[in-house]
């Protein structure tokens, strides 16, 4: 969603508008005055000839070197008013686009912290508040062994939830503190069976499908990077979709490179002016007071500076007919 224009942004903008018509202005008056300059000079010019008894026409005058002088001066007059007009102009627009950028920006992130307070306010809340429900139940009631399962079972969920938002927040910040991987080689299969099975405790409804070509070589990758990069993903594929819809990994090889990793969902997609803004650090789609879903706006910022670290790419487009697939080349 394109942030609406703040009242700094306005102020600019009326600021810039101001200064551009003033400095017109200036120049119109300054270029009026050259040219009344020019009329006075020739006028005081015929006088002198006058009085020197000389009654020349106006073709003869203009033919006088004295005149010639004037005409040159007037001219570069009229140059120094248009270079340095057209140059203070363009240093003003500059320096305003600059100043303007600058509050967009700073509107930009405290619109991201804020976002992000609220949400990691309830994203802690709410685990532990179900946590803490679910201790009182077993404390209080007598239960019977299938209750206790299913208390525990989401109990664990939750725990899992605040263990995936306390390891993408100490992942996040590691990121930002220079954090380099460590390439050893990795078994992708693997990687994608340990992020699957950890997702169907949260998701236990959840559907994928894995596509990997048999006796796939091992990568040259940091190991937690890859799992964060692969959970990540398909935590939001599922994240994004109807309970029922399947989610797809694939893993096939890509010449010059490692391996082309692709997730694909049939969930509600990412419109296509949202699609750059996405890996932007906090960056979520909508209003934190009106969405539904719960995160934090961590998860494809990770994903996108391990990968970019990894020296590879990541791409987002639409799934047809409907979803998103991502794609990730190492
Ligand atoms: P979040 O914690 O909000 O999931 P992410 O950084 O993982 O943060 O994703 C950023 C935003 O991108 C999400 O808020 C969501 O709107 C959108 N998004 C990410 N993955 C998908 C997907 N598979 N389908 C639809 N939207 C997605």
């Amino acid at each position: 969603m394109k942030p609406k224009r703040s009242s700094l942004q306005w102020l600019t903008t009326a600021v810039l508008t101001y200064m551009v018509l003033a400095f017109a202005w200036w120049a119109i008056e300054l270029w009026r005055q050259n040219d009344r300059l020019l009329a006075a000079s020739v006028q005081v010019l015929v006088q002198k000839y006058r009085r020197d008894s000389l009654n020349l026409d106006s073709d003869a005058l203009r033919e006088t070197a004295e005149y010639q002088v004037l005409l040159d001066r007037h001219r570069r007059h009229r140059r120094m008013i248009l270079s340095e007009g057209i140059f203070f102009t363009l240093c003003l627009m500059f320096g305003l686009w600059v100043i303007n950028r600058a509050a967009r920006r700073e509107v930009a992130l405290a619109r991201q912290r804020r976002n992000f307070l609220l949400s990691i306010t309830h994203e802690l809340k709410s685990p532990v508040a179900a946590m803490r429900l679910a201790l009182e139940t077993m404390a209080r009631r007598a239960l019977n062994r299938e209750q206790i399962e299913q208390i525990c079972s989401n109990g664990m969920r939750d725990a899992a939830r605040l263990q995936t938002l306390v390891d993408d927040l100490l992942l996040a910040a590691r990121l930002e503190d220079n954090w380099q991987p460590q390439p050893e080689p990795v078994d992708v299969s693997a990687v994608i069976q340990d992020c699957v099975a950890n997702a169907k405790v949260r998701f236990p409804k959840a559907c994928v499908e894995v596509e990997i070509p048999a006796n796939f070589p091992p990568i040259q990758a940091d190991r937690l990077g890859l799992t964060s990069v692969v959970q990540n993903l398909l935590d939001n594929a599922l994240k994004y979709s109807p309970p029922d819809a399947p989610v797809r990994i694939s893993v096939t090889p890509l010449p010059g490179r490692q391996m082309r990793l692709t997730v694909a969902d049939q969930g509600v997609g990412i419109p296509d002016a949202e699609k750059s803004a996405i890996f932007e650090k906090f960056y979520r789609i909508g209003n934190e007071e009106t969405r539904q879903t719960t995160g934090t706006g961590l998860g494809l910022y990770i994903v996108s500076q391990i990968v970019r670290l990894h020296g590879g790419s990541i791409s987002v487009c639409d799934n047809y007919p409907r979803g998103t697939v991502f794609v990730v080349e190492l």
